[in-house]
C-alpha cells in the first residue's frame, strides 16, 4: 500500500523536496535529509489491572542529529504509526534549526488509547516503553518531551525509569517534567505563548490590533487550551473552540473559565453554557480573522481549505495543513505561520529546561518568558524577511532556514568515515 496523499509523512517529504529545490541541494544531501538516522520499533507488553497481558507497539525515531542531541515529544494515540513518527521527527529537526537551538529532531509514540487505561496501567506502559527505548535516550543523545496525550507525570515516570537504571538522578533526560524534579518555570504554557508571540508579529506587520480580531482554535489540550487563555487575556475575541468530541461557538466571545469548568465536569468543551454546538469541520470554516489548528495533522486539505475564512492561520499543531491545502490557502491570500516556527515555543523552553538541568541552576518565570519572546520574535523576523526577499510563503522560508542550517552542519562535518 502506498503512502496516503494526506499523510504527515507524505506532507513532510513533499515540503522537503520543494525546499531542497529552492536551496539547490545536491541529490546526496537530499537523500540524507529525507532519511531518518534511526528508527526503533518496540513491543510494549503490560499487565492490565484485570491480570491480562497485552502487547502494544511503540516507536522512537531519530531523524537527524547533525546539530546536536535529538529532541522530540512522545505521543500516545490509536493512530500513531511509524510514518507519522518519522514525519514529526523530521519537522522537529527543521524546527530546532529555525530557532537556532542546538538539537536535532526525534519523535516517539505508542499505539494506544490512553483513555482506556487506569493510572497504574498508564504508569506500567510508560515505564516499559521507556525501558525499551532506553538505549536511544539520554541528556546528551535524545531528550523526550510531552506531546498528544502525554504530560509532566509521564515525563516524571520516564525520568525515574532512566535514573533507576543509571543509579542516580538524571533530570536532563526529559523536558516538560514537574518543577519539583527539575522542570522549568513557564514550560507548561510555552508552546501556546509562542503561538501568541507569532500571531502578534503577524498582526503588527499588517497594522492590526489584537483586540480587533476574532479567533477560532481547534484543540483544547496543552497547546489549544493555553492559546485560548492567552489570546482571551490579550484582548482577542475567541469565538470558537473544539476538541475530539466537537466544538462550541459564540460570536460575541467564549469564556475560558466556563470552558475549563465544562471540561472538568464532562471531559469536553461541548455543552459549555452560553454556546452553540458546532462540528470540527464548521470550526475550521468559522467567520473569524485568525484560525489556530492545535490538535492533529492533516485537518486542512484540498477538500476544505477553500472554506477557511480566516486571514491568518497559525499552526499550533504539527502538520495540520497538507501541501495541497497549503497551496489553496496561499492562493487565497491567507497568511500561514508554519508549525516549525509557530509552535516552536515548546521546544525552546524545553531547551531552557535542559540547560537549567545541566547547570543545576534555575531561572525565574519572568526570565524564561523574556528569553522565549526574544527567540520567537528573532526567528519570526528572520523567516518573514526571507519570505519577503525570496517571494515565497512563510512555510517555505522557515523550512529554507531550517533545512539550510542542517545541510550546512552536514557539509562542515563531512561524511563519516
Ligand atoms: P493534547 O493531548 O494536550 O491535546 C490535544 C487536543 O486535540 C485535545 O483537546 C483533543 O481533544 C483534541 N483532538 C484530538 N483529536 C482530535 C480530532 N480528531 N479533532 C479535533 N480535536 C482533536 O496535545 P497537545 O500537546 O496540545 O498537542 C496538540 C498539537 O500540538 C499536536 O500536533 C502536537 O504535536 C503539537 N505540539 C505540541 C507541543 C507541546 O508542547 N505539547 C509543542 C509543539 C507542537
Amino acid at each position: 500500500m502506498g503512502i496516503p496523499e494526506t499523510s504527515a509523512w507524505q506532507s513532510a517529504l513533499g515540503q522537503l523536496e520543494e525546499v531542497a529545490e529552492l536551496l539547490q541541494l545536491d541529490d546526496g544531501m537530499r537523500e540524507i535529509l529525507r532519511t531518518p538516522k534511526r528508527s526503533l520499533i518496540v513491543a510494549v507488553p503490560i499487565r492490565r489491572d484485570d491480570g491480562r497481558v497485552q502487547v502494544f507497539h511503540g516507536y522512537r525515531v531519530h531523524h537527524n542529529m547533525s546539530r546536536g542531541p535529538a529532541k522530540g515529544g512522545i505521543r500516545y494515540h490509536p493512530m500513531v504509526s511509524l510514518d507519522e513518527v518519522k514525519a514529526l521527527a523530521m519537522w522537529m529537526t527543521w524546527k530546532c534549526a529555525v530557532m537556532g537551538i542546538p538539537f536535532g529532531g526525534a519523535k516517539g509514540g505508542v499505539v494506544c488509547d490512553p483513555k482506556e487505561f487506569s493510572r497504574a496501567e498508564l504508569e506500567r506502559l510508560t515505564r516499559r516503553y521507556a525501558s525499551e527505548i532506553l538505549p536511544l535516550i539520554g541528556p546528551e543523545r535524545d531528550i523526550p518531551a510531552p506531546d498528544v496525550n502525554t504530560d509532566g507525570q509521564i515525563m516524571a515516570w520516564i525520568m525515574d525509569t532512566y535514573s533507576m537504571n543509571k543509579g542516580y538522578s538524571v533530570p536532563g533526560v526529559v523536558t516538560g517534567k514537574p518543577f519539583s524534579i527539575g522542570g522549568s518555570e513557564g514550560r507548561g504554557g510555552a508552546t501556546a505563548r509562542g503561538v501568541m508571540y507569532c500571531l502578534f508579529c503577524a498582526l503588527r506587520d499588517r497594522g492590526i490590533a489584537p483586540a480587533d480580531v476574532k479567533v477560532a482554535i481547534q484543540g483544547f489540550g496543552k497547546v489549544g487550551g493555553g492559546v485560548v487563555r492567552f489570546l482571551h487575556d490579550a484582548g482577542c475575541t475567541v469565538v470558537g473552540v473544539s476538541d475530539v468530541a466537537g466544538g462550541v461557538h459564540n460570536p460575541t466571545g467564549l469564556d475560558p473559565a466556563a470552558l475549563d469548568g465544562n471540561v472538568a465536569e464532562t471531559g469536553t468543551v461541548v455543552g459549555t453554557p452560553g454556546t452553540d454546538t458546532i462540528t470540527n469541520a464548521e470550526l475550521l470554516a468559522l467567520d473569524c480573522e485568525v484560525l489556530v489548528p492545535a490538535a492533529l495533522e492533516s485537518v486542512i486539505t484540498e477538500e476544505n481549505a477553500a472554506n477557511v475564512k480566516a486571514r491568518f492561520v497559525v499552526e499550533g499543531a504539527n502538520g495540520p495543513i497538507t501541501p495541497a491545502g497549503d497551496r489553496i490557502l496561499n492562493d487565497n491570500g491567507v497568511l500561514v505561520v508554519p508549525d516549525v516556527l509557530a509552535n516552536a515555543g515548546g521546544v525552546t523552553v524545553s531547551y531552557f529546561e535542559w540547560v537549567q538541568d545541566i547547570q543545576a541552576y534555575f531561572w525565574s518565570e519572568e526570565e524564561v518568558n523574556k528569553r522565549l519572546r526574544g527567540l520567537m520574535e528573532k526567528a519570526y523576523g528572520e523567516v518573514h524577511a526571507l519570505s519577503t526577499r525570496r517571494g515565497v510563503p512563510m512555510r517555505q522560508a522557515a523550512q529554507m532556514i531550517g533545512v539550510g542550517r542542517v545541510a550546512e552542519a552536514h557539509q562542515v562535518r563531512g561524511l563519516f568515515p
